[in-house]
């Protein structure tokens, strides 16, 4: 018998008919003798509903207040498919009971919208269980230290999942989604793209950082530091699949290097819609301009990703830096308003509609040529590569949106990644 936390993602509690069939799932690994704690997310569709009605609602300027009612209603999108499972499988004859993130509690900081989890107190969840029961924590919550709802931020339902695991010391974290398991890149963008039977964990992380949204990167920091055996599986097989198989499919993230396999160079690619580019040209090229600029970017709570300085040309040099899309009209209003008069650059000129692509994996380490590869195949297809940056088992490169499927299936051809034809 183990302790199993199980996690179902929107899709796979769309309806109540989904809601009906994780229930017959989650009471077959119940009937089998595990103790089962279920993670879900809201219905799909649910968060995005909620937030689009306060977005009808909202002040002009988004303060403080404003983040912490979005937690307090984005919330209830995870109560209401919690109670739902709870109901269906009663509906089966198991045993279920429900608990919103405040009641078990999960203990977050008070950032609002990004929490982080501090701390989860298990004792009321162990006693449920050790009666027989099936116990549901909602997915995406947790409570801060003044009482106030907090939320984990978009995909944090998968984060929930890892941090009970870990504060149970449960013997593995299964991730039931809409896909059967991670693949070589988002199966949706490149058909061709194959799953992977074990993804390393550091792998893991840089897909997740660089836009994979298969999990979010908080759940994979967490499986690692506390090594959560962790696996992302489909909730779309037949639920009554022989219980054994079920276990072993998937992928699962690994924690060492698997010595016996012969690795791919690149394990898999990975991109970011998501991103909008910033530059501003003929800064003087002096000392402290990096500082000048990203200072009150950051002081902004603006991050930072992708950055480039060119050469100067007449003591002129023109900086550029990618931020998150949501940040882009407020990052280029400060620039424009604080930052360039008081430079005396020329001016700032912005692009949203680009995108960032990486290919990620391990074998980069030691082979060399990887990152030329990536360029030639690029080049081939007549696609501008306008920034670059590197890390040991990563190459990213920002280039035209519009390019971003064409280069991501050049490139999982390129690098021996697609599926062989049956
Ligand atoms: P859930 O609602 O279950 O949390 P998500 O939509 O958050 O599901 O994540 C699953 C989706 O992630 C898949 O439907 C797929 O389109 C996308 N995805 C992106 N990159 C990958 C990848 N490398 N492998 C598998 N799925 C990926
Ligand atoms: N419901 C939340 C979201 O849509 C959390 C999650 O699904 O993981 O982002
Ligand atoms: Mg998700």
């Amino acid at each position: 018998m183990a302790l199993i936390v199980q996690k179902y993602g929107g899709t796979s509690m769309g309806s109540p008919d989904r809601i009906r069939l994780v229930a017959k799932r989650v009471a077959k690994w119940a009937r089998a003798g595990h103790q089962i704690v279920v993670v879900p997310s809201a219905m799909s569709g649910e968060t995005n509903r909620l937030l689009g009605l306060a977005s009808e609602l909202a002040p002009e300027r988004a303060n403080a207040d404003y983040h912490r009612e979005l937690d307090m209603l984005a919330a209830t999108g995870e109560q209401a498919s919690s109670a739902l499972l709870a109901i269906a499988l009663q509906a089966e004859g198991m045993p279920s009971v429900s608990y919103a993130g405040w009641q078990v509690p999960v203990r977050t900081d008070s950032s609002h919208t990004k929490a982080r989890i501090e701390s989860i107190d298990d004792q009321r969840v162990r006693a449920d269980l050790d009666a027989g029961k099936v116990v549901i924590v909602t997915g995406f919550q947790g409570i801060d230290s003044n009482g106030n709802i907090t939320t984990l931020g978009r995909g944090g339902s998968d984060t929930s999942a890892v941090a009970i695991a870990a504060a149970m010391q449960a013997a593995e974290c299964l991730i039931f989604t809409d896909v059967d398991g991670v693949y070589t890149t988002d199966p949706r963008v490149v058909p061709a793209a194959s799953r992977l039977h074990t993804v390393s964990f550091e792998e893991m992380l840089e897909m997740a950082s660089l836009g994979s949204k298969v999990l979010q990167i908080r759940s994979v920091e967490f499986a690692g530091k506390y090594k959560v055996p962790m696996r992302v599986l489909s909730s779309f097989t037949p639920w009554d699949i022989d219980l054994a198989e079920e276990a072993q499919s998937g992928t699962l993230i690994t924690f060492e290097e698997d010595e016996k396999m012969e690795k791919a160079v690149v394990s898999g690619i990975a991109f970011n819609r998501g991103e909008a580019k910033i530059s501003v040209l003929g800064i003087p090229d002096t000392p402290g301009m990096a500082y000048r600029i990203l200072g009150p970017v950051a002081d902004a709570n603006i991050e930072v990703d992708v950055i480039i300085q060119n050469v100067s040309k007449d003591g002129k040099a023109d900086f550029s830096f990618t931020v998150n899309h949501s940040d882009f009209a407020r990052a280029v209003d400060l620039l424009r308003t604080q930052v360039v008069p008081a430079l005396g650059a020329k001016e700032v000129v912005g692009d949203p509609n680009i995108c960032k692509v990486s290919i990620v994996g391990i074998g980069m380490r030691s082979h060399v040529g990887v990152a030329s590869t990536m360029f030639r195949v690029l080049s081939e297809e007549g696609i501008n590569i306008q920034m670059i940056s590197t890390s040991e088992i990563k190459t990213s490169v920002v280039i035209d949106e519009k390019y971003l499927e064409l280069a991501v299936r050049a490139l999982h051809t390129a690098f021996g990644l697609d599926q062989p034809v049956a």
